[in-house]
């Protein structure tokens, strides 16, 4: 009853594989490769950080007259995401509510897995492709950061991992991850505040004044998360608050950063009193770095043309999260991210249409067909 690509994603949903728990997968994985005629190899990036298995890679051979092409896709699934039962209602895929679906990123496997396939078994003569499929992207882009990125010739790389099929994401921002401490001094509340500098108050001073939300059309900022205290009867001497900046303009991004840390800077001066000093402490680091490729390069106009000669309407424009494609990219290989069909990720409303998957496969399949030739 289901196509090829249907039964081989409902084949792979089944699989647990949440974050460092890859191992069944990558192994159903490996072995349809090699039966493909693949060279596969799996990488010990998981000894690094932790996990069961390593990033499959693989290559077909194919004319070695023609570029390779590399597509590329990850293997795991955020929570809750064991035990997924999928069920197809009106040609919609989602599950009973009680876990994701997993097409972030089962969808762009499987349209990759499908598309290969119906080219090796035509029996036409294709250029090498090369297909990694990576461990722990949705835990810090983990297996894209240890792969040995030397091992790839392919010059264009198709990474299938976002929404709609027809989006070709030509661009991903930077991101700048913070931990912040902000201190006080601690007192009863009750008996002596005046001795006190309550930390949370200089720490909500400080937001107050921070970059937030939509900075501009390519830039954005937020504080996600703050913690401290210990009881409302003592006036807390250090709060902890994690934040992040992102921005398709690394001048940008930096712009931002040295805002956060002059309003910090600011509550923080309020604060210098006979009695004690407020003061705080910033943790940032690069999470990951920007790309941008342009709109004329082969890879988009690959993905382009396949898609027209589809009848998928490209929608080619800039990303707003980081993937993997941010780390190839930054290893000097142009990487586009293509649309897979998933929707509703990272919940358990998940879901994708059959027909998403069926234009992903015959996306795959096309361009594979269109750059052999
Ligand atoms: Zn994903």
């Amino acid at each position: 009853m289901h196509t090829d690509v249907v039964k081989y994603f409902l084949e792979l949903v089944c699989i647990d594989s949440e974050s460092g728990n890859e191992r069944k997968v990558a192994d159903k994985l490996k072995a349809d490769l090699a039966a493909l005629g693949a060279e596969v190899f799996e990488d010990e990036a998981h000894l690094e950080h932790g996990g069961n298995a390593g990033n499959v890679f693989a290559r077909f051979a194919g004319n070695p007259d023609k570029e390779p092409l590399l597509f590329c896709a990850h293997m795991d699934t955020v929570k809750p995401g064991n035990g997924i039962k999928p069920i197809i209602t009106d040609g919609v895929i989602h599950t009973d509510g009680s876990t994701i679906l997993g097409a972030d990123d089962k969808s762009g496997i499987a349209e990759i897995m499908i598309g290969i396939k119906r080219v090796v078994d035509s029996g036409a003569d294709h250029a090498p492709i090369e297909v990694l499929f990576t461990i722990s992207e949705e835990i810090g882009l983990l297996g894209a950061r240890s792969f040995d990125k030397s091992q790839l010739r392919a010059k264009l790389g198709f990474a299938f991992d976002s929404h709609e099929v027809g989006e070709v994401l030509i661009g991903a921002p930077s991101a700048e991850k913070f931990e912040i401490i902000v201190r006080g001094k601690e007192a009863h509340a009750g008996v002596e505040p005046e001795n006190g500098i309550n930390a949370l108050r200089v720490a909500s001073e400080a937001i107050a004044m921070m970059p937030n939300g939509r900075i501009d059309e390519e830039s954005t900022c937020n504080m996600g998360r703050i913690s401290g205290g210990i009881a409302t009867n003592i006036v807390p001497n250090e709060i902890v608050i994690h934040g992040e900046a992102r921005s398709h303009d690394n001048a940008k991004l930096d712009r931002i950063v040295g805002e956060v840390r002059q309003a910090l800077d600011m509550a923080v001066q309020r604060y210098q009193l006979p009695h004690g000093q407020a003061s705080y402490e910033f943790n940032s680091s690069r999470d990951y770095v920007a790309f941008s490729i342009a709109k004329d390069h082969p890879a988009v106009l690959l993905a382009k043309n396949a898609l027209l000669e589809l009848g998928i309407e490209p929608k080619i424009r800039k990303g707003g999260g980081g993937s993997d494609a941010n780390i190839i990219n930054l290893a000097g290989i142009p990487t586009v991210i293509c649309g897979s069909g998933m929707d509703n990720v990272h919940t358990v409303r998940e879901r994708i249409l059959v027909s998403e998957l069926e234009k992903g496969a015959d996306l795959v399949q096309t361009m594979i067909v269109q750059h052999s030739k």
